[in-house]
């Protein structure tokens, strides 16, 4: 069983949900970690998903402070290049935290395919 966090910007949240319908036999039977606004949406697939605050509120941060504890085998953060953020910072944050700690990291539909070769 592998520990995957999921976040989606709110543009990208429908490309997250339908890709996590789309995989769902993947990925279910493996523990999930969800930013608040997220993990609300995705539970209608993954109902063993545990939601932390909502980004802007410190979602981002509770990831990252997971990733430092080791407890995130993969990310997948469907982030939004189109749009400015008001919480940027801990953005960049979560992605240097999953660099720095070498976690596995998909940030668009294409490298989320080939990272669920790896989970399933
Ligand atoms: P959300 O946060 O899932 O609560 O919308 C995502 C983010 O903006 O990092």
């Amino acid at each position: 069983m592998k520990t995957i966090a999921l976040v989606a910007h709110d543009a990208k949240k429908p490309d997250l949900l339908k890709w996590v319908s789309e995989h769902s036999d993947k990925l279910l039977g493996n523990e999930f970690y969800a930013t608040g606004t997220t993990g609300k949406i995705l539970s209608q697939v993954l109902p063993n998903i545990q939601c932390l605050k909502s980004g802007p509120l410190g979602g981002d941060q509770q990831l990252g402070a997971l990733i430092t504890e080791g407890k995130i085998d993969y990310l997948i953060f469907f982030w939004d290049p189109m749009t400015s953020q008001p919480h940027d910072v801990d953005v960049k944050a979560l992605l240097r935290l999953s660099v720095l700690y070498d976690v596995p990291t998909a940030c668009n539909r294409a490298s989320a395919d080939c990272l669920i070769k790896a989970i399933g």
